[in-house]
């Protein structure tokens, strides 16, 4: 070998020798860059906190990386030997079948990746959501999956922000769905096209929520009256311009036709830029309570007219000043003022002088029921003439809560002089008659007891008849002439000391022929034979023949009425009990009324006038005393009359009348 060719040889040794060095180089500056990358992927996804999987389908080998395993709070070494069943093992047996149908899915090519959310199970022992997706990398020589690379997400806190997200919508919404009126979101267009509303709308119109959003079956301008509509868009678009709210009160149409009224309050909600985006607000049902003021309104306008036209007089004034306040027509004719003299005057000064006692008397009332009157009273004519009225009333709030009085006064004048030309009437009729029905009756009497001789059988029975007649007409006539002198106050009483029990002796002893025909015996039961009253004797007779009579007409036949004394504080109390039906509880209130007598045959058959007991009444308070009853049904009546007890030697009262 020449030695060129040596050197020829060593030169391309060497070249070769380098060539080799340069390609181990290579591949190992290749190599240190692929690690570099490597560890580099690694470390970025690391760094999204995200773990890793590889699978091999074919054989289950699978790897994880470290945050794999501690996404379910494990280290790795701690769930190691790893295999596909680790996997299985920790994932929700509810999800599995989710996540086998997504990988499936990939097999075959309908997706291009696995992709699944899952629950595993964390170590704790509570449930990890985790978003697992993978792609298959490689497939066998006989195309069956092989390699597969995939990732696993922690998505708890989003599932949880989720959870929270839906949790309040759903509090929004019941929250929304519980106030009482209808919450909405429109657009600012013709028809407030309505993006959201909340279901009360059902209630209030009938229609549900689905029908008016986007305007799907109907528009909610469309089920507003006409009228409204026009006015509403008016008041919405002005306060739109200002940015301020708006307050409407409007009729809508309910899907069964009845129209409905609703108020309802809203905004413009403006964007960063100013632009107009939204109106929202709520609307209330407020049908009932429009209907009410409606109501009341109709009525305030007929009680008015009623006030104006009534023909009794009204004065409404205020309850502690005794202001006035508004008079009615009515009242300003009869009392000669004319409305500007009234108002804002006192009660008091269209009263006449000694108004006093009624005006005490109807603040007690008023302070007690609420109610005064009926009172009889004098006013004063504008003119200054006193005239009598009958007035009552009643308390009344305002809005404020002020105390009002609405009373009712009546012109009696007219019915005063009707009266007194009534009494004197009767009086004189009264008088007129007295007379000869006095010797009418005596007359009868005398041919009765055949004074005159024996009359034929017939005519006896006239006789008795027109007897009996005579006597009921002198009762009726007595009783009326004493009515008369009691309403006309010219009852004068003669009180005196009188011994009760000879009063009562004396009475039941002469009453006791009467009591005999309905075989009633009058007892007088065991009486202090001292006590004494203060009274008038012929009055206090009248009375005790009045009760007593009655007693023995209702008690029933062949019982006792029984009469006892007792003494009462500084009174004597006179009672007389029957045993008959007693007073039936609608009569009760009545009985000491004039003409007051028990609707019943039996009553009527019984005789009396129904005056009586008013006159007992009268004449008993004249005498400074009481009179009442107690009544048990079917039982019997008790009738009690009080008196002032009198001492012997007591000097005479002023007389009462
Ligand atoms: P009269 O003259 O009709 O008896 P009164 O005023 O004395 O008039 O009585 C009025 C009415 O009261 C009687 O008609 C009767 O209906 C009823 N009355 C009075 N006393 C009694 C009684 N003791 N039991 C039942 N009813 C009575």
């Amino acid at each position: 070998m020449s030695i060129f060719y040596e050197i020829r040889i060593r030169a391309i040794d060497d070249h070769l020798a380098l060539l080799m060095v340069r390609n181990t180089t290579l591949q190992k500056q290749q190599a240190i860059r692929l690690a570099d990358n490597e560890s580099r992927l690694r470390a970025i996804i690391e760094g999204t906190h995200v773990g890793t999987w590889e699978w091999n389908v074919q054989t289950g080998e699978t790897r994880f990386n470290e945050r794999w395993a501690s996404i379910a709070g494990y280290r790795l070494e701690e769930v190691a030997p790893v295999s596909i069943a680790t996997w299985i093992a920790l994932v929700h047996p509810d999800d599995q079948a989710r996540s086998a149908q997504a990988l499936e899915k990939h097999f075959n090519g309908e997706a291009e990746y696995y992709d699944c959310i899952c629950r595993m199970r964390h170590k704790d022992g509570h449930w990890v959501w985790v978003h697992d997706r993978g792609r298959l990398m490689s497939r066998t020589d006989e195309g069956l999956p092989l390699m597969m690379y995939g990732t696993h997400t922690d998505i708890s806190a989003q599932k949880q922000t989720e959870a929270e997200l839906k949790e309040s919508r759903d509090q929004f919404a019941s929250l929304v769905d519980n106030i009482p009126g209808v919450t909405y979101r429109c657009l600012n267009d013709a028809d407030w096209t309505m993006i959201y509303m909340s279901s009360e709308i059902d209630r209030i119109t009938g229609y549900p929520i689905s029908d008016f959003l986007n305007n799907k079956v109907r528009t909610y301008a469309s089920i507003i009256h006409d009228e409204d509509n026009l006015r509403n868009a008016e008041l919405v678009n002005e306060a739109i311009a200002q940015n301020m709210p708006w307050h409407l009160r409007y009729r809508i149409r309910h899907i069964s036709g009845e129209e409905r009224w609703v108020y309802e309050q809203g905004r413009a909600i403006f964007n960063e830029q100013g632009q107009l985006q939204y109106l929202d607000g709520f609307v209330f049902d407020i049908n009932d309570q429009v209907r009410a003021e409606q109501a009341l309104l109709n009525s305030e306008k007929r009680w008015r007219s009623l006030f104006e036209l009534s023909p009794v007089g009204i004065i409404l004034n205020e309850y502690q000043s005794g202001k006035i306040l508004a008079v009615n027509n009515a009242f300003m004719s009869f009392s000669g003022y004319r409305q500007d003299e009234l108002v804002g005057r006192l009660y008091s000064d269209i009263a006449a002088s000694g108004f006093d006692e009624v005006d005490r008397i109807i603040r007690t009332s008023l302070a007690n029921t609420e109610h005064y009157g009926p009172l009889e009273a004098d006013f004063a004519h504008a003119r200054g003439n006193r005239y009598p009225v009958s007035v009552s009333g009643t308390l009344a709030d305002d809005q404020d809560g002020k105390k009002l009085v609405w009373s009712i006064v009546e012109d009696i004048t007219e019915r005063k002089r009707v009266d007194r030309m009534k009494s004197e009437f009767v009086s004189t009729v009264s008088h007129e008659l007295r007379t000869p029905l006095t010797s009418i009756s005596a007359s009868l009497a005398m041919v009765k007891n055949g004074v005159f001789g024996d009359i034929p059988e017939a005519a006896n029975e006239m006789i008795a008849m027109a007897y009996d007649g005579s006597q009921h007409l002198t009762l009726l006539i007595n009783d009326l002439l004493d009515m008369e002198k009691l309403s006309a106050g010219k009852m004068v009483m003669n009180l005196a000391p009188l011994n009760v029990r000879d009063i009562l002796h004396t009475v039941l002893r002469d009453l006791q022929v009467y009591a005999d025909q309905f075989n009633v015996r009058l007892v007088l039961h065991e009486s202090d034979p001292h006590l004494l009253v203060m009274a008038d004797r012929q009055r206090l007779v009248q009375v005790l023949n009045n009760i007593l009579s009655n007693a023995a007409k209702f008690t029933r036949e062949g019982t006792t009425v029984d009469v006892r004394t007792q003494v009462n504080g500084d009174g004597i109390t006179l009672s007389v009990e029957d045993h008959g039906l007693g007073i039936s509880d609608e009569f009760r209130d009545k009985i000491f009324t004039k003409f007051s007598q028990a609707d019943s045959s039996d009553t009527r058959q019984r005789g009396g006038t129904g005056l009586g007991l008013a006159i007992c009444k009268q004449l008993v308070e004249l005498m400074h005393g009481e009179i009442g009853f107690t009544t048990v049904d079917g039982k019997g009546t008790t009738f009690f009359v009080t008196l002032p007890a009198a001492a012997a030697d007591q000097s005479v009262p002023a007389s009462g009348g």
